[in-house]
């Protein structure tokens, strides 16, 4: 996109996102939603369409969508309906999917979404309602095509937005933003890679300044939020190329190809009455009233963007640490349990528990792609190890070398110290000792030091932890060390 084209068009955007929802049963009978199962394991007649079977629904399919309701601001409707979205697929096979239509549970709501600037954009949602997931098609077998149907009848809601934002980055900050509220409540993974989070994107461009919008494509197949942006910038490319050349945009679904990064044709879109939409004579209609909106809104933790401010407030972190601590809600738990249980807490020591757990302890997150609560690492631990180097009992250097060993460990660190003998050398004889050692070890060193090769001085202090094995006090070595030079 060329600036002069952006500043001759206006790209406009509204995502559809559909989010798995954490339950443990599907969303109309008791199989499971665990997808490590083998193939067709996690079915019954009602998820298999067997003629005679009822649905019934999961209650927590309704709790978990009130709760994204009133975390957008939406309007909570007391009766929705189902209804059956008909069509026919090889993974469908009831040969209906059962969604909502006209009545969606939630409605009217809106997101402040925080953009790069760190200004605010409003974006409107239209609905959320409930449905269920299809089955899954494998076509790696050849001319074979296999079903598996643990997939079918798991409950998903479908976040519906206004088209209200304006370019590719705003769609990515209310991407993060939509995935930051469902981990949060609690009721999505949020894992757009392994496809609990999908979006599809419809977007139109249009001169600026124009009343109307302009005909819009929606795009499809994006699994990761960059490449919903990367789809997003290569088809309002391709649209403006279109209207510059004075050619129509064609009503349709592309597919992102996201290693040729471009857009394609993958059908004409079918409109809604294609699905021949009608109720759905099996389920009774969903009533909320206002007792359990009251209980569900006590089910809504404080979200990321509060805690974030509340942590740059109460902790006195620079603002992208506490983005960064706060962006998963276990390890903002985590950052908070630790804290608490300081022994003593200062603004120094909180700092180092943020330190730790922005370093070391997301760097073993990424490495062993686990979260932080299967890293089986005790917060109290943390905090134990933050005060050992506080109060000098170990160095900075010794707590590294014996933080993934509290990985899993019900020995503290404390524990772990003492029986290692780490504690840190701090009887000042002693350390003149080894530095004086070290000097005289050292003679061509030293007269190169002495000749005014000062950055020397690093080598003996490195020589002198080297001896200790890390276990002496590094700012009394720097001390001694440039008191014996002197001498020398
Ligand atoms: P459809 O009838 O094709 O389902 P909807 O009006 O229900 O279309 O909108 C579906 C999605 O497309 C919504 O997220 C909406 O914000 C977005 N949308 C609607 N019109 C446009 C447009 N002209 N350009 C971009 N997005 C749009
Ligand atoms: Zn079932
Ligand atoms: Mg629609």
């Amino acid at each position: 996109m060329t600036p002069a084209h952006l500043a001759k068009y206006e790209p406009v955007i509204g995502l559809e996102v559909h989010a798995q929802m954490l339950t443990q049963s599907k969303a109309f009978c008791s199989c499971s939603t665990e997808f490590a199962a083998a193939p067709n394991h996690n079915t019954c007649p009602i998820c298999l369409g067997h003629p005679g079977t009822l649905p019934a629904l999961n209650e927590n399919l309704v709790r978990f969508i009130v709760r994204m309701g009133l975390a957008t601001n939406c309007q909570i409707r007391p009766r929705s309906i189902f209804a059956r979205k008909n069509y026919f697929y090889p993974d469908l096979p009831k040969g209906y999917q059962i969604s909502q239509y006209e009545t969606p549970i939630c409605h009217d709501g809106f997101l402040d979404v925080e953009l790069k600037d760190g200004s605010i954009k409003r974006i409107g949602i239209t609905r959320i309602h409930m449905e269920e997931d299809a089955g899954k098609s494998i076509h790696d077998f050849g001319a074979e095509t296999l079903v598996d149907l643990n997939r079918a009848g798991v409950p998903l809601i479908e976040i519906v937005s206004e088209p209200d934002m304006r370019s590719s980055d705003e769609a990515y900050a209310y991407l993060t933003t939509i995935k930051a509220i469902v981990t949060y409540l609690g009721i999505c993974d949020g894992n757009m890679e392994e496809g609990s989070l999908r979006c599809d994107a419809n977007v139109s461009v249009r001169l600026r300044g124009a009343p109307k919008f302009g005909q819009k494509v929606e795009v499809k197949n994006m699994n990761s939020f960059r490449n919903v942006q990367r789809a997003l910038e290569s088809e309002i490319e391709r649209q403006i190329g279109l209207v510059e050349a004075g050619e129509p945009v064609i009503h349709q679904t592309m597919l992102f190809d996201a290693n040729k990064g471009v857009t394609r044709a993958m059908r004409t879109k079918e409109e809604a009455h294609d699905y021949r939409y009608f109720p759905e004579p099996d389920l009774l209609p969903v009533t909320v009233n206002a007792a359990y909106l009251d209980e569900v809104r006590t089910e809504i933790p404080e979200l990321q963007r509060a805690r974030r401010d509340r942590f740059v407030a109460d902790y006195k972190l620079p603002i992208y640490d506490a983005g960064v601590l706060t962006a998963e809600k276990s390890v903002a738990d985590f950052f908070e349990t630790a804290t608490v249980s300081l022994t003593s807490k200062t603004d120094e020591s909180i700092k180092a528990i943020s330190n730790f757990i922005m370093g070391d302890v997301m760097r073993l997150m990424s490495e062993r792609k686990e979260n932080i609560l299967q890293l089986k690492l005790q917060p109290q631990h943390l905090s134990e190890l933050v005060g050992l180097i506080q109060d000098k009992t170990i160095s900075n250097k010794i707590a590294k070398d014996i933080f993934p060993d509290l990985l899993g460990s019900t020995d503290s660190p404390k524990q772990i110290v003492e029986k290692r003998g780490l504690v840190q050398v701090t009887d000042t004889a002693a350390l003149r000792a080894t530095v004086l050692e070290i000097i005289a070890k050292n003679p061509g060193q030293l007269g190169q030091f002495k000749a005014g090769k000062t950055n020397l001085f690093g080598f003996f202090v490195g020589q002198v932890m080297k001896a200790s094995q890390g276990k002496a006090n590094p700012e009394m070595v720097n001390e001694l060390m440039r008191e014996e030079l002197e001498k020398a």
